[in-house]
């Protein structure tokens, strides 16, 4: 739980703000409608809030006083104006903040509530600053610090390249260009080699006029280019920006490997993620175990129910294995009502304890939807043990299925 500070004297702001942080399970927010209200919040709260989002015209501040209080509480604060003059914004950008929202739409919330998110988020990502001169590490160094990055630093490319190797977790990386052992552009082309761009994100630095390094940066891999000299204001941006698109990244890498319906993995993900647990434990002959789950006259609730109950009936499936199963179980829905589940490390003896239960646990359950009450059992199929191709394993699983279905099903049949 991350706990946000919320200041502005326009109710209506603060209560459409408050119905959507409300839907944010990992979001505390605190509201507060003028100075006074904030300071005596700020000192209950002492150290505990990870960011704020402040109006700079409050009725007793109205010139941001408001962003000088909250900056000495070393908050990252997120502005919110109504208006926007070149004075004004010269202002603001004085003051350090992580980003300015102009207050005029409907959007401006939905602006304001993803610079929160990113603000949140920087806390839990890493970046590697590279440059031969301290002071500009410095500089860049002081300047993520305030939007909450980790910060890591390297003095060349080949330094830059030996912190990578040993921490899985930047995911950002600003290198200067001349720089002695390996310079920025074989850095970036090294970093490429192993990275793409969706995963590490490559920002150039240089002070160098010559428009061609920019292109040469660009064509060897860098996400973007900061000329030198640059203000705060704009490493923050293109850095909070980038960021951004990695975000986007594995969003919609996420989006292609569920299943829309129940957020299960979807079949093709539980190939290309079982392929790999299944090819370690050939390698190191060990048995493996795949059960395929199927409801049983699934159809039977779709005629009677309707669909809308039949989808929340195929949701259960995923909770109920949720609760049931390990972190490192792969579980996807293969397609209608059937799941399929891989799991390493595990017994013939646990595999069958692990399914009755499951099984037992489906056909106690009930599900409550729509003004009724639901329930249906399962059918489980499952192979134990190692075959030439995941492929195979799945196979086999589904004979044994086809067996549970045949014997009347609400049953677990285990093959060997
Ligand atoms: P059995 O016990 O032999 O498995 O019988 P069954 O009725 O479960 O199997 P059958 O294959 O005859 O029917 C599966 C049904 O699942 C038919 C299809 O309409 C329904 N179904 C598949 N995908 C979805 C879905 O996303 N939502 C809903 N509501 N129904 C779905
Ligand atoms: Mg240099
Ligand atoms: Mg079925």
């Amino acid at each position: 739980m991350k706990k946000i500070l919320i200041v502005d004297d326009s109710q209506t702001i603060l209560l459409m703000l408050e119905s959507v942080l409300n839907e944010h399970p990992k979001i505390e927010p605190f509201f507060c409608k003028s100075y006074k209200d904030t300071q005596k919040l700020l000192k209950e709260h002492k150290g505990e809030f990870h960011a704020a989002l402040l109006d700079l015209n409050l009725p007793d501040a109205p010139d941001g006083e408001v962003v000088d209080l909250v900056n000495t509480y070393n908050i990252p604060s997120i502005v919110l104006t109504g208006t926007l003059n070149k004075r004004l914004l010269e202002t603001i950008q004085k003051k350090d903040v992580v980003d300015v929202i102009l207050k005029n739409d409907k959007a401006s919330i939905k602006f304001a509530i993803a610079a929160i998110q990113r603000t949140l988020k920087n806390y839990d990502t890493t970046a590697l600053v590279v440059d031969d001169v301290e002071l500009y590490r410095n500089i860049i160094k002081k300047s993520l610090k305030k939007i909450n990055l980790n910060v890591l630093e390297a003095k060349d490319g080949q330094e830059a390249l030996d912190i990578l190797q040993k921490r899985e977790d930047i995911t950002l990386v600003i290198t200067d260009y001349d720089m002695p052992i390996i310079d920025g552009l074989d850095l970036t082309f090294k970093i490429r080699e192993k990275y793409n761009k969706d995963q590490v994100s490559i920002i150039a630095v240089s002070g160098l006029e010559s428009k061609d390094i920019v292109s040469k940066f660009l064509k060897f891999g860098a996400n973007d280019f900061i000329h030198k000299p640059f203000t705060h204001s704009e490493i923050v941006t293109r850095v909070n920006s980038n960021l951004e698109l990695l975000d986007l990244f594995s969003r919609i890498k996420e989006l292609g490997n569920t299943d829309y319906l129940t957020g299960a993995y979807n079949r093709r993900y539980f190939f290309q993620s079982g392929n790999a647990i299944f090819s370690k434990a050939k390698r190191k002959n060990k048995n493996l175990s795949v059960a395929t789950i199927d409801i049983d006259k699934f159809k039977n609730i779709n005629d009677i129910y309707g669909h809308d109950v039949g989808d929340d009936a195929l949701k259960e499936v995923k909770t109920i294995l949720d609760e049931n199963l390990r972190e490192s179980d792969l579980m996807a829905r293969f397609g209608g009502e059937e799941f399929c589940i891989l799991l390493e490390d595990i017994s013939l003896e646990h595999t069958n304890i692990l399914f009755e239960k499951i099984r037992k646990c489906f056909e106690a359950n009930m599900i409550e939807t729509h003004g009724i009450i639901v329930s249906y059992t399962v059918s489980i199929g499952i192979y134990f043990g190692m075959a030439n191709s995941l492929e195979e394993i799945i196979k086999i699983s589904d004979k044994a299925l086809f067996e549970a279905k045949e014997n009347g099903r609400n049953k677990v049949i285990i093959y060997t």
